[in-house]
């Protein structure tokens, strides 16, 4: 049987829209899906990596920022400057996800929006898509793959593989607000602010993200009755921003573990959030999301090169090759420093080390272990045992 596009990608956002503009500039027939209208709730943070390899320009970064501060229970403040190692860059969302959805329709991609509604094979092995119109028609799509690049709520997770079927996530939530025009006393239009402490989040933390104009500030957790909102009222008025106007407040689930498969073994790939794909202890989710975009447009060639179902799993094989021991790590470290207050002042306390900021940087930015520091790996960890046995000087 014919179909109308060879792949249709469900959901614009970074691991969507990468995913259509890879597969559409490779020559194969794309229709991206988006319902549109609401902008994704994100800090908007984004290493020098995914800048790079994602050729995102430097008009759509709103802030670089130079440093974190990172923040215990007790007040303490530790320093973390980048150096000349780089900067982390701000985006809005509002205006970082339509650029992106663009980039992939000028690379060929058609675009539709709408919301997917469901999906079932035909005989031969392609699908058919249903999809409620903007307009309110619906819509069916028939195709020989899908990316399900549908975020953390993914309805195409849901309809390959049930309702019961998800990441264990946290729940993030933030409000933008005006910022000051320059610095204050309390915040600091270059520098992150990481706030450990369990009257802000009792299992992840807060963060004031400075985005020039605008700043996010707000707070992620998984404990059912902690109010996000409280926390954010006390974050606002830690960084001097309580009487900021708000600019918009919103909050999504924030999914914190790969799942075990992304495809269903036949024709359909989950990337991004869908499919789980943010650092633990981190967040971090935009950078994972566009190159789990760029992995899956490749299984999902390779599956229509060859016919061969199992290339599906060659994004999430090629991913966990890459990143598998960074995830597994920060898990652990959230697991570990994350649980008491204790543990976070003696984790803040860890941060002032020149190793522990030096490989930290290294590993965000880039992405990469640098083998060369094989030692300071080594020293890290030793120090990471000393602080969580007691065993360091207070
Ligand atoms: C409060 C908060 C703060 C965060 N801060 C950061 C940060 O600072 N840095 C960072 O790297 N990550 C951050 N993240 C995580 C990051 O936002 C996500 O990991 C990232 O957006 C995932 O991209 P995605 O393309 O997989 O999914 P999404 O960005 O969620 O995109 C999914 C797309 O699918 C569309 N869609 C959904 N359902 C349907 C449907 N049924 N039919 C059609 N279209 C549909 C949506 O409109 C959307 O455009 C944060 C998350 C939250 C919640």
């Amino acid at each position: 049987m014919t179909t109308d596009f060879d792949t249709v990608v469900v959901g614009g956002g970074p691991a969507g829209a990468t995913a259509a503009h890879d597969l559409a500039r490779r020559g194969h027939r794309v229709l991206m899906i988006d319902r549109e209208g609401r902008i994704k709730p994100c800090g908007g943070a984004i290493p020098t990596r995914a800048i790079r390899d994602y050729a995102i320009p430097m008009e759509l970064l709103t802030a670089r920022i130079g440093a974190a501060r990172i923040i215990s229970p007790s007040g303490e403040k530790v320093s973390m400057e980048i150096g000349d190692r780089g900067y982390v860059g701000m985006v809005d969302r509002d205006v970082f996800d339509p650029w992106l959805r663009d980039r992939a329709e000028k690379a060929g991609a058609a675009r539709l929006t709408g919301t997917f509604e469901s999906l079932a094979y035909r005989g031969d092995g392609t699908l058919t898509l249903t999809v409620a119109e903007k307009g309110g028609e619906t819509r069916t799509i028939t195709t020989r793959t899908v990316v399900g690049a549908d975020g953390a709520n993914s309805a195409v997770r849901r309809a390959v593989f049930g309702p019961k079927k998800r990441p264990p996530y946290v729940f993030a939530y933030h409000e933008i607000v005006k910022a000051p025009p320059g610095r204050t006393e309390r915040f600091d239009p270059d520098s992150c602010d990481v706030v450990y402490d369990g009257r802000v989040s009792p299992d992840f933390y807060g963060w004031v993200f400075p985005h020039g104009a605008h700043a996010s500030i707000g707070v992620g957790s998984a404990v059912k009755g902690h109010s996000l909102k409280e926390a954010t009222r006390k974050l606002r008025e830690d960084a001097g921003l309580a009487d900021a106007e708000t600019i918009r407040v919103e909050g999504a689930p924030l999914p914190l573990k790969p799942m075990r498969r992304w495809d269903d073994g036949r024709a359909v790939l989950l990337v991004g959030d869908a499919a789980g794909v943010v650092a633990p202890s981190s967040g971090e989710g935009i950078y994972y999301a566009m190159l789990t975009g760029e992995l899956g447009a490749d299984s999902v060639e390779t599956l229509m090169l060859t016919g061969k179902a199992s290339a599906l799993r060659g994004a999430r094989r090629r991913f966990m090759k890459e990143h598998g021991r960074v995830f597994f790590v920060l898990g652990l470290l959230q697991r570990i420093w994350y649980t008491s207050d204790k543990r976070r002042e003696q984790f803040v306390k860890m941060c002032r080390d020149p190793d522990v900021q030096r490989l930290t940087w290294e590993s965000y930015l880039n992405k990469k272990l640098v083998k060369r520091e094989r030692m300071a790996h080594f020293r890290v960890f030793l120090k990471d045992m000393q602080q969580l046995l007691g065993l360091t000087a207070r």
